[in-house]
């Protein structure tokens, strides 16, 4: 029997989570809020999710058998980690509520696919080209104009599977630093700034978003969050459009984050979406009438989507590798809102927590 996709499952219901990571953890804190258990399904042990849940299975993702149990004693499932099987979701989704769904999906962890299903939403991105050889290396060097950065399709992260090419000569030894993976070459785009939007979407197809924040990186990795991003102006609604319009086009249920470059012709450029909870709405748990972990869940469970109205302007930090050891002094600060996700070893650049502050009142997040 299809699964039943049109009701609430009350408190008390399963929420299956798809990975283990901080995403997990917190969607799991927040469900438990509701009065939901979080059943976790990750190949690992002894996850930052696992540790906050009762229920855990450990396997890997191609498990079909595994997936089948899973799928059996939980309510719906969602994720929070974007590199599992797109088949995996099929599984799942012939036996419970999957949301995001499969297409949600495959429209996000291919970086070629992507851009072409954000361009048919109506949405800018960066001048691109598919790169399948250090020949087409060196033709988008040609067409795009020196640099290019050369992404792989799938699996990149952080910076991960990513080189910035300058000149011909330099095509051969990125291609293997790309380990000659499926790849896709963009213009480099002189940013003025970066900014991101999260999108809800409910069963019955009700949107709510959270207002566009300001993100800083360093090394490829996510730094700080400025929430809600000041002076976007008009920028700031067609942010928030683009998103709606894309959760929309894949009949998604879940959450929606997007990433943007705003030009200095003022124009918006989709870089990358991830249908899942952000780091970059890390904020919205101690500055948003409604936190995304929650509105995940209240999306995921069949429940009325929550307020996403920020209730302070805030800065969101991210604690990368040992500075996560600077927690006395954190603590020692009455305003700041520190976030451990029980990871054992601080290897360099991972996210070992994060820390928010509010900053003042909002000032009117519409127009900016
Ligand atoms: P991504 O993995 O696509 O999110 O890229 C990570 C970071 O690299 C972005 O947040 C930007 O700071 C930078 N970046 C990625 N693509 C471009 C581009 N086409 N032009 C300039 N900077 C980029």
């Amino acid at each position: 029997m299809p699964p039943k996709t049109d009701s609430a499952i009350p408190p008390g219901g399963v929420i299956g989570i798809l990975g283990g990571g901080q995403l997990g953890r917190m969607t799991a804190l927040a469900a438990a809020r509701l009065g939901y258990s979080a059943h976790i399904f990750a190949p690992e042990a002894d996850t930052p999710a696992s540790q906050v849940t009762a229920n855990v299975t450990q396997a890997e993702y191609t498990d079909t058998a595994a997936l089948k149990a899973f799928a059996a004693s939980v309510d719906a499932v969602t994720l929070e980690f974007e590199n599992v099987p797109v088949s995996a979701l099929e599984t799942l989704a012939a036996i419970v509520p999957m949301r995001p769904g499969a297409a949600c999906l495959a429209a996000a962890q291919d970086r070629l696919v992507e851009k072409r299903f954000l361009e048919s939403v109506g949405a800018g991105v960066a001048p691109y080209q598919p790169v399948d050889s250090a020949d087409d290396i060196r033709r988008a060097l040609q067409s795009l104009g020196a640099p290019i950065i050369v992404k792989t399709r799938r699996f990149g992260y952080d910076g991960k599977g990513q080189v910035r090419v300058e000149t011909a000569d330099a095509a051969d030894a990125a291609w293997r630093d790309l380990g000659e993976a499926p790849s896709i070459a963009e213009g480099f785009i002189g940013f003025e700034r970066e900014i991101s939007v999260i999108a809800a979407r409910d069963i019955h197809g009700r949107t709510a978003a959270y207002p566009p924040v300001e993100n800083i990186h360093e090394n490829h990795i996510l730094r700080t969050t400025l929430a809600p991003a000041q002076n976007l102006g008009p920028l700031a609604v067609e942010a928030e459009s683009m998103a709606m319009r894309a959760m929309d086009a894949l009949d998604m249920v879940g959450l929606l984050a997007v990433e943007m470059f705003v030009t200095p012709d003022g124009r918006l450029l989709a870089n990358e979406m991830a249908p899942r909870p952000h780091n970059s709405g890390h904020w919205t748990m101690d500055a948003a009438t409604t936190c995304q972990f929650e509105q995940l869940t209240r999306a995921v469970m069949g429940l009325p989507l929550g307020d996403p109205s920020p209730t302070a302007m805030a800065e969101m930090h991210n604690l990368l590798g040992d500075e996560s050891d600077n927690w006395p002094e954190l603590l020692a600060d009455p305003g700041v809102a520190l976030h451990l996700y029980g990871k054992g070893e601080a290897r360099p650049g991972r996210k070992m927590g994060h820390w928010n502050r509010r900053t003042g009142p909002v000032p009117n997040t519409k127009s900016g």
